[in-house]
């Protein structure tokens, strides 16, 4: 089973630190300062596919959970000034 979901997910996601971590974590909750996203958010610091694990989030706007060590606060904040800056 593990073999059949690594080779439908897109190959960046093999590399993402959360899925070779021990640790049990709630990534689908998102609410800012809850203790689940701090805990996601510290797994993806050390991530080494951040950057694309954000930008993909932020392509599909993803509404829930921790993508790139930001929350949905976070994207939706980064979005307000990515159109602050392009107006
Ligand atoms: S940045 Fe975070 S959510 Fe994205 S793949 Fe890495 S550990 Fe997972």
């Amino acid at each position: 089973m593990t073999t059949l979901v690594a080779l439908r997910a897109p190959k960046w996601q093999v590399h993402a630190a959360c899925r070779n971590t021990d640790r049990e974590v709630d990534w689908t909750d998102s609410e800012q300062g809850s203790t689940a996203a701090a805990d996601c958010k510290t797994i993806c610091r050390l991530c080494p596919v951040r950057l694309t694990c954000a930008i993909t989030a932020l392509t599909r706007d993803e509404s829930y959970g921790v993508w790139g060590g930001m929350d949905q606060a976070d994207r939706k904040a980064l979005r307000h000034a990515d159109a602050q800056i392009a107006a």
